[in-house]
């Protein structure tokens, strides 16, 4: 099984005992190596190593792939959400209901499951 590394640009620089390697008189803080990372899509250790990342190349992230430069809009069209009512001597209610108008819809179960069944205007 081959291993992951962290992605953290400064995870060899913490001072914990699993990332010092070595033997003496040659050892070395290293980055770490998992068969899986938790964090930011498998990618970092931990949070702290995650958020280094993003400190480090969110600027330029955030230009290369484009800002958000104008105001989104969630409309009435697209409101729609599932949701159920829980019940422990019959049948869930299932349903969707706007966010926006707060009109609901009853939904069958499976509906409710079908993960590309929606209210909501494509
Ligand atoms: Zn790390």
């Amino acid at each position: 099984m081959s291993l992951k590394l962290c992605q953290g640009p400064d995870c060899h620089t913490y001072n914990t005992q699993d990332r010092l390697k070595g033997t003496k008189g040659n050892k070395t803080y290293q980055t770490r190596r998992r068969s899986n990372l938790y964090y930011g899509n498998h990618n970092f250790c931990d949070q702290r190593c995650l958020y280094d990342w993003v400190n480090k190349y969110i600027e330029r992230g955030l230009n290369h792939f484009g800002r958000t430069t104008k105001v989104k809009h969630l409309t009435e069209q697209n409101a729609w959400r599932k949701n159920f009512n829980y019940h422990s001597d019959r049948p869930y209610d299932y349903y969707a209901v706007n966010t926006i108008t707060k009109e609901q819809r009853s939904l069958t179960e499976s509906q409710y499951d079908d993960s590309t069944y929606t209210l909501n205007e494509r």
